[in-house]
């Protein structure tokens, strides 16, 4: 590929040229456009799965949500479904999460490992610059329920922190961290949900929003990634709606993704984006 064929994009190709390309190397074309943004930027698509509609929230309507942790959860219409990865960015695996929304113009949730995040601050960036929503998920990823809530609500401030100075100012709809001493998003996650009574209410005073998952497809489990699209088909046809868990981490979930997201095209579901509300800049 050339750089003109890189910079002018997929769309400004004549079908021909497209068509004479190998698979190769139209994968890897796709892959180099998702990835720079430039699939994205021609999104909405027809064809593709889209992102419904936008969801704003705060800590004060909704601290906590997710049914397998907590009595409720969004207010999901039949057949909605958010989408949220944990435990990236990972180096080899995120990408190909990226490129598979990307292709299907869908947005979704990130809850970033702050020293992950502190290492690869590009994919972090990559997420924001995607029109993604990042999340917190603590800095080392400890189970925060065993240790004593000073250590705990340090590794959360740390992981936000990290998370913070990765993003570098790159989501527009981020509080600035240093000027308000507001964490840059306002969603976290427990790691391995272990929460304590304690720590929810410290979150919620801090003004996060909890996510729990309704609903995960097991992939910390070994697996196939065909075995993974139809343990989460089926669970979701069970569920109708819900938050997903996946973890962008797990390469059976990369691989599955793309067949994942047409399932949902091609069975109605509907993608809802989950953004924090800010006083200045409402992402709905
Ligand atoms: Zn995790």
């Amino acid at each position: 590929m050339t750089n003109s064929t890189k910079a002018t994009g997929l769309a400004a190709h004549p079908r021909s040229d497209v068509a004479k390309l190998s698979t190769g190397a139209f994968a890897a074309l796709v892959f180099v456009i998702a990835t720079t943004g430039a699939l994205a930027a021609d999104c909405p698509r027809p064809d593709s799965l889209g992102t419904a509609r936008v969801m704003a929230l705060d800590a004060q309507t909704t601290p906590r949500v997710g049914l397998k942790s907590f009595p409720q959860t969004l207010p999901l219409q039949d057949k909605e479904v958010v989408l949220t990865f944990d435990d990236g960015p990972n180096p080899t695996t995120t990408r190909r999460v990226l490129a598979a929304l990307a292709h299907e113009c869908v947005r979704a949730t990130f809850f970033v490992i702050g020293q992950s995040a502190a290492a690869q601050p590009d994919l972090v960036k990559a997420m924001a610059a995607a029109g993604h929503t990042i999340g917190h998920h603590s800095w080392s990823h400890p189970n925060l329920a065993r240790m004593s809530e000073t250590a705990a609500n340090d590794n959360i401030a740390r992981g936000v922190a990290a998370d913070t100075a990765a993003l570098g100012g790159a989501a527009k709809r981020e509080v600035d961290a240093e000027a308000g001493g507001a964490p840059a998003t306002s969603f976290f996650r427990f790691p391995y949900f272990a929460s304590t009574p304690a720590l929810l209410r410290d979150l919620e005073s801090l003004g996060m929003v909890v996510f729990g998952a309704d609903l995960w497809a097991s992939d910390w489990n070994t697996m196939t990634p065909d075995q993974e699209f139809g343990l989460i088909t089926k669970r979701l046809q069970t569920a109708r709606r819900g938050v997903i868990l996946f973890h962008d981490s797990k390469a059976r979930t990369a691989a599955m993704l793309p067949h994942f997201l047409r399932f949902l095209r091609d069975n109605d579901y509907r993608i809802v984006h989950v953004v924090p509300r800010s006083g200045e800049n409402d992402g709905g």
